[in-house]
């Protein structure tokens, strides 16, 4: 059985989810202990919580210490099933962030699956589903991912009871890659969303992140008012390059401007574009899973090397006993 300090580092809930993942994918026996460790609430909570019925469920695993605020939790997967699976979370607590804990494991199943999540889907801390279903999983379809995601409906905090429907085709393998050159930009578009709340919000967000991009042509921002339970607002823009993808978001909060929302988007793309470097700093930690899962060499640039990226490496060379190299003047990350 692997033993796994979930304290180590970032100490939060990405260390549970990539160990569960890993852990379905191999047939791993393994034991979490210090459960999110480092967070205000610490142990399981319930986006956590679901997360782990969820590999249970596809994995026909023996689960022991699966219970809220649990910070320990053995694990013991058998086979990796597939077909049509609903996971609701029960409170705003994030759909894609479950969705990420068993979409490598089921890439690896022998038929397709889809996958209902109920919940937030655009959370504080966590992928939006925008990002998630027009960054990332886009990203890892260059490394053999087969995978895609529709909104049902949004979720946000409190309330939740957004949907979310994952649909994943089997593959044989994931391929390494190198993202070391951006490319030019071949298209700027984004999304600008009130729900329950006046229109004019989304449209000041709107101006506030267009203002800052008038430099650059051909840019594509909607604004749009949806339904959800609670009211929530969020600004997202996606970057289009030859060779990849980036993504940057922000949510309206009580009390916040709306403009500080559009702005703080504009204040990550302008971080990340003039770094010059490839991937955006959220992609590094999510995307770094798919890439080492060959042991084949890799390499990449990063805007910002963060925290969840160097205990993501931590954890995938325990797990895949491989080495993945840090160089910090260049923002570089690769395995040889
Ligand atoms: P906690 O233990 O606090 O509940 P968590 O379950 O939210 O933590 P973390 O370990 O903090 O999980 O991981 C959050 C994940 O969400 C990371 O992979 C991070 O890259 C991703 N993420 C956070 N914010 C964004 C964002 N704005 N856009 C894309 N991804 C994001």
């Amino acid at each position: 059985m692997l033993r796994i300090d979930g304290s180590y580092g970032e100490g939060g809930g990405q260390i549970l989810r990539t160990s569960l993942s890993l852990s379905v994918l191999a047939a791993q026996a393994i034991e979490i202990f210090n459960i999110r460790a480092k967070r205000k609430k610490p142990g399981l909570q319930a986006q956590h919580l679901v997360a782990v019925k969820a590999a249970e469920e596809i994995s026909q695993a023996k689960v022991s210490g699966a219970k809220i605020g649990s910070k320990i939790l053995r694990f013991e997967p058998k086979k990796i099933k597939f077909g049509r699976f609903e996971f609701d979370i029960g409170t705003a607590g994030s759909t894609t962030l479950v969705a990420q804990t068993i979409l490598l494991p089921l890439s690896f199943s022998k038929h397709p699956s889809e996958v209902l999540i109920v919940g937030g889907t655009h959370n504080p801390l966590a992928p939006p589903f925008h990002y998630f279903s027009e960054v990332f999983l886009p990203m890892i379809e260059k490394l053999g991912i087969k995978a895609e995601a529709k909104l049902e409906k949004y979720g946000f905090y409190p309330k939740g009871g957004g949907r979310i429907r994952l649909f994943v085709q089997p593959i044989q393998k994931l391929v390494a890659s190198d993202f070391l050159e951006r490319g030019k930009i071949e298209e700027i578009s984004g999304l600008s969303v009130v729900a329950n709340l006046p229109f004019s919000i989304a449209e000041r967000q709107k101006n506030a992140l267009q203002s800052f991009l008038k430099n650059f042509s051909g840019i594509n921002i909607l604004a749009e008012r949806v339904e959800a339970l609670s009211a929530g607002t969020f600004v997202f823009l996606k970057v289009k390059f030859e060779n990849i993808l980036a993504g940057f978001s922000s949510l309206g909060e009580k009390g916040k401007p709306a403009e500080k929302v559009g702005q703080e988007v504009a204040q990550q793309f302008s971080d990340y574009y003039q770094s010059e470097k490839v991937i955006d700093p959220y992609l590094a930690d999510q995307i770094v899973l798919y890439l080492a899962i060959s042991k084949k060499p890799f390499a990449f640039t990063v805007s910002k090397i963060t925290n969840h990226l160097l205990t993501h490496i931590w954890l995938l060379e325990k797990f895949l006993d491989i080495k993945i190299k840090i160089d910090k003047e260049k923002n570089k990350i690769f395995k040889e």
